[in-house]
């Protein structure tokens, strides 16, 4: 089979080691050979990114310099209107027709994915690899229950290019992006939350003041 590709979508404002530590997680645990990072460019489900996303692809590109096995993806920045998710696979599998697909997701996210555009079409262009994030339970109406227990990979090697949703253990790191900004704007340090590189550009830039 062709390689297997882990997909982490958002807004990476700023990245952090509660983004990259799970997906490698998953990459591990499931076999991956690459993680793409995808910065979207209008997330529809939020208000507008504080930094830009030239200034969020460059913070992603200095995060991972130093492993090949993430791979910073701007095809979100290139496209007009919402970034819509089911858009992103679309062009991945047209990409990448034989590659297994994982798109990941914390259960944040996974919790209203009902609300995705065309949400029940995800499927059939990838995996889709459930993250538990700290203090987050899954909620999920009963449409959702049903779809969620429907494809449910059970255990095993994943043997096809899309369909199933997985549940992964990944490291618990309590850190988010909005925590991040408000330690920044509060002027305290968040050293060892986001890689230091990272912090470094923000500073240089003097973002999320
Ligand atoms: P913000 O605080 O600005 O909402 P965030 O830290 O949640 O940002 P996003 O860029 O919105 O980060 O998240 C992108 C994806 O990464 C989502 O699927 C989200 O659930 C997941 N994610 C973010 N932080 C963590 C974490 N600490 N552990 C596991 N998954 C995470």
């Amino acid at each position: 089979m062709a390689e297997s590709i882990g997909i982490l979508g958002g807004t990476f404002d700023p990245v952090h080691f509660g983004h990259l530590r799970p997906a490698l997680d998953v990459a591990d645990q499931l076999g991956l050979d690459r993680i793409h990072l995808i910065p979207s460019a209008r997330p529809p489900h939020r208000g507008e990114p504080q930094a830009t996303p030239e200034q969020r692809l460059t913070m992603l590109q200095l995060a991972v310099k130093n492993n090949p096995q993430f791979v910073v993806d701007d095809r979100e920045l290139h496209r007009e209107g919402n970034s819509y998710t089911i858009d992103t696979l679309l062009s991945l599998r047209q990409e990448f027709p034989n590659s297994p697909l994982y798109l990941m997701v914390g259960t944040d996210a996974f919790s209203y994915i009902q609300t995705w555009h065309r949400w029940q079409e995800l499927l059939d262009l990838a995996h889709i690899v459930v993250m538990q994030r700290p203090d987050e339970t899954l909620t999920m109406s009963d449409e959702m229950t049903s779809w969620y227990r429907q494809h449910l990979a059970i255990n095993g090697a994943p043997t096809q290019l899309a369909g199933k949703i997985w549940r992964v253990n990944v490291t618990q790191l309590a850190i988010s992006a909005t925590e991040i900004r408000t330690k920044i704007a509060q002027g305290s340090n968040p050293q060892y939350l986001l890689p230091d590189a990272v912090i470094q550009l923000i500073s240089m830039l003097g973002l999320y003041k």
